[in-house]
């Protein structure tokens, strides 16, 4: 029998956590790449490598130097590195006036080739790696490539424009900045290096996204391509990210993670309420994002977690996630005291119990 209503809400953040950290790095230069593994997993994070199919395969005119299908299966195992689409050839299809538009690449069909192909091929050699985000070559596309993309991915990051602007947990679709197919991310550069630590603040202040980019490392070694931050320089940025994390104001999430995340909280609702002595909790998301990309149920089931009030006599909570009891983390706020439980959408009623 259902009783009462209890007061639950969805968080913006995983875990509760007022911002989110998403690193990604453009290219998949191979040195590069072993080497942001090996500092990602020393510093316990995770981080995005925007990736070109062709530069994989080894495909001329990048036949050598480039992170190949292993290289990035291990990043994967690893849980350090995953793949997303930085476009299929990493043609420039830019908008009229930028520098890098070129009147001849405009076409449907190389449209259809860097955009639907990219996730076509990346999903196929990577099967358990959801490709639902991109990072535009260039930072600019025209106008049907927009629209291309708007309809295949679910998010696309626009590299370092100029100032930042906060990047918003709940981008919509209309933002001409700060949308979801136009997210502010800042550039991890050597000179930048106290922008990107008052950005990271006031992020984590705020409540914003933060999405760094970059293309490469250099030093002894790792020198090819643009040369945006040391190794040393990128350690005191992940120590801060790692500090953040561990008291539970940031989420360090990938792009492919923190996208599905957010789309999956703007279609999503949740309610509570008693029964026996119990709390069951239920989170409802709806089918489709507002523009009509589906939310389906093997890619959309990330958990999210939501904030429930527990009753007075209640100190602990803990519920089932996947099979598996979870202790749930526990808050006391104005005197009132709050659990955190982690819910995929659409899965039924969660019952929460009390501990032990
Ligand atoms: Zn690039």
């Amino acid at each position: 029998m259902k009783s009462e209503c209890i007061k639950a809400e969805i968080c913006k953040a995983r875990g509760g956590a007022r911002a989110i950290a998403t690193l990604t790095f453009d290219d998949g230069v191979r040195t590069a790449a072993l080497a942001l593994s090996e500092l990602l997993s020393e510093y316990g994070l995770c981080g995005s490598l925007m990736t070109v199919p062709t530069r994989v395969m080894g495909e001329p005119p990048y036949s050598s130097g480039y992170a190949d299908a292993d290289d990035i299966n291990g990043f994967v195992a690893l849980g350090t590195l995953e793949p997303q689409s930085h476009s299929y050839s990493h043609l420039y299809i830019a908008e009229p006036g930028h520098p890098d538009h070129r009147p001849e690449n405009c076409t449907d069909e190389n449209r259809e080739r860097e955009i639907l192909g990219s996730k076509k091929w990346l999903e196929e050699h990577f099967p358990d790696v959801p490709c639902v985000s991109l990072a535009v070559p260039g930072g600019s596309y025209d106008e049907k490539t927009e629209s291309l993309i708007m309809k295949t991915f679910y998010a696309a990051r626009r590299s370092g424009l100029g100032g930042v602007e906060m990047q918003s947990l709940t981008p919509s679709d209309e933002a001409v900045r700060g949308g979801w197919y136009r997210l502010s991310s800042i550039w991890l550069k050597e000179e930048r290096i106290s922008d990107i630590f008052n950005y990271l603040d006031k992020c984590v202040e705020e409540g914003g996204w933060f999405i760094a980019g970059c293309h490469n490392l250099f030093g002894a070694e790792l020198g090819r391509g643009n040369y945006d931050i040391t190794p040393e320089a990128l350690r005191t940025v992940l120590a801060r990210v790692r500090e953040y994390k561990a008291c539970g104001k940031l989420w360090a999430a990938s792009f492919s993670e923190a996208t599905r995340y957010l789309r999956e909280y703007e279609g999503s609702s949740v309610s509570a309420y008693c029964e026996g002595g119990d709390i069951l909790v239920e989170v409802t998301m709806k089918n489709e994002t507002p523009r009509g990309l589906p939310l389906t149920a093997d890619v959309f089931n990330y958990p999210l977690t939501v904030r429930v009030e527990l009753p007075a006599d209640r100190e602990g909570a803990r519920y089932l996630l996947g099979g598996e009891y979870q202790c749930a983390r526990v808050e006391s706020e104005g005197g009132k005291t709050y659990a955190y439980i982690d819910i995929i959408p659409n899965s039924g009623a969660v019952r929460v119990e009390g501990e032990g």
